[in-house]
């Protein structure tokens, strides 16, 4: 059982360090290592190294770092804010350790905690933000693995977005009284419009933003994310859909998307489900489009999220649309498709050098009336075809493309649940392909791939379609399509 209110034996502080030496004895890797971390601050790093291998060297070079290529003597600590004893010699590292105390300087001995007056960090360096992480010497594989994992949380613009708060801090502080106007200038100003022109890149226009919130010329202004959530398994999450659902303060999502992503979100985030699964209330697309300027007018962060790609069968169209009809900002994250999940699961390539060079995304329920879908062509003249949608279809579209010329021999794979631990993997020819819809046994979302270049695929996980062809179609599934 951890202690209930356990105790660090070393206290995280940041050191001002600007312009101020600090001193590292050593020549070799850990002098190096060393070098590289305090490198990342505007301390003047001074490296006392007779014989410094090639690379400290040209670190040095690089750098502009004072280099004392002398013998160790307890004269080059002098003046310094922080001593490194860094030669991989203990008698040498112990001494200088001595040697810093007497002159009253906190000195590291590198890999000898019992001998150090501080530890270093790792550090997620956004100056002018720094997250230090502290094991106390204990663990710098699990410090590196967590600084890994808040790297990858924050967004690369926070560095700029910071140093662009400091540059308003005095102007805030005169012009905004303290309390609730100010906060809410600065969680506008770090949620709003000048981060979000911070992170795409226009500086300027971040600082112009950001003088129109002070002047309060305008309204907070909310911003839609038209983001991907990928197949369903979390970890095929961008890491920008991830750090997207960590601001937001609303989400609004589809029902193809899996509880445990929708999870991943800020935990006192605005939940809202818009639908389209059976038995669920379900949201038609003007009200979803309606509901999405409602949150963006009220200022919210929203992510709008979107199963796969919210580009691909995902009615992005329409709801980019209105949000530029209604002057909302948006912005749109990819996400991994359908397809591409269902191909990876198959070790499926879709595209196959000398067998099919092109690939079409279509769904079976543009098969009206009597003429082909224009893709049908396409299918026969070699491409891979990816079909959205195309459980409940699976008969037309096989009858379609054999009628317009396609072999029933043509290879074809199934993935149910695609990406995710429950998924099922069928493969037969475009023959078997009418008997998906009798399958009341599927209930995920199925993706059918069709064309030459399946025949590439890995079949040892999978079961023959076939097997299901001579099912009665009076059990034919009324599940609903997602
Ligand atoms: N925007 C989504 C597609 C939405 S349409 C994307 O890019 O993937 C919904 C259809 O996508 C489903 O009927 C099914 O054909 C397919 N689909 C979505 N997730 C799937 C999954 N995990 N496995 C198989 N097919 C999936």
């Amino acid at each position: 059982m951890p202690q209930a209110n356990p105790k660090l034996n070393a206290f995280p502080v940041f050191m001002r360090v600007e312009g101020e030496a600090v001193a590292i004895v050593g020549g070799g890797e850990q002098a190096l290592a060393k070098a590289r971390l305090i490198g990342q601050s505007n301390a003047v790093l001074r490296i006392i190294a007779d014989a410094p291998d090639a690379e400290l060297l040209s670190f040095i070079t690089a750098t502009g770092a004072v280099h004392i290529a002398a013998a160790y003597d307890i004269a080059h600590l002098e003046g310094a804010v922080m001593v490194f004893a860094a030669s991989g010699d203990e008698a040498l590292d112990r001494r200088v350790v001595e040697d810093a105390r007497r002159l009253g300087i906190p000195v590291n001995a590198v890999d000898r905690p019992e001998l150090c007056d501080f530890f270093t960090p790792a550090l997620v360096n956004r100056a002018p933000v720094a997250i230090a992480i502290g094991t106390e010497g204990a663990g710098p594989v699990l410090a590196q693995m967590l600084r890994g994992r808040i790297d990858r949380m924050l967004s690369p613009s926070l560095g700029p977005l910071a140093a662009l708060a400091a540059s308003f801090r005095g102007a805030a502080e005169k012009l905004l009284p303290k309390g609730n106007a100010r906060r809410r200038f600065w969680s506008d100003f770090f949620g709003g419009a000048p981060a979000h022109a911070v992170d795409a890149g226009e500086l300027a226009k971040a600082h112009d933003a950001a003088v129109d919130l002070l002047l309060s010329n305008a309204p907070t202004s909310g911003h839609i994310a038209l983001v991907g959530a990928g197949p369903g398994v979390e970890d095929l999450l961008t890491l920008r859909a991830h750090r997207l659902l960590l601001e937001a303060d609303v989400i609004v999502h589809d029902a193809l998307v899996p509880e445990a992503i929708v999870a991943m979100g800020r935990r006192d985030a605005e939940r809202l489900p818009v639908g389209k699964r059976k038995g669920c209330h379900t949201k038609s697309q003007a009200e979803i489009n309606a509901l999405l300027i409602e949150l963006g007018r009220d200022g919210k962060r929203v992510v709008r999220l979107k199963s796969g790609d919210p580009l691909v069968f995902g009615r992005a169209g329409e709801e980019m649309a209105a949000l530029r009809d209604a002057g909302i900002a948006y912005e749109v994250v990819p996400g991994v498709t359908a397809a591409f999940a269902a191909a990876a699961d198959f070790e499926l390539p879709l595209t196959l050098r000398g067998v099919s060079s092109s690939m079409v995304f279509t769904t079976g329920h543009d098969l009206k009336g009597n003429s082909l879908p224009d893709w049908a062509k396409l299918a026969i003249s070699g491409a891979t075809v990816a079909v959205y949608m195309g459980r409940s279809v699976a008969a037309e579209v096989a009858g379609r493309l054999i009628e317009a010329g396609l072999s029933p021999d043509t290879a074809v794979a199934v993935v149910e649940n695609a990406s995710l631990a429950n998924r099922r993997r069928f493969h037969g020819t475009l023959a078997d392909l009418p008997s998906l819809e009798a399958r009341a046994d599927l209930s995920g979302p199925v993706m059918t791939i069709i064309g030459d270049a399946v025949a590439g695929a890995n079949f040892e996980r999978s079961e023959p379609l076939a097997a299901h062809r001579h099912e009665g179609a009076a059990a034919a599934a009324e599940g609903v399509e997602q």
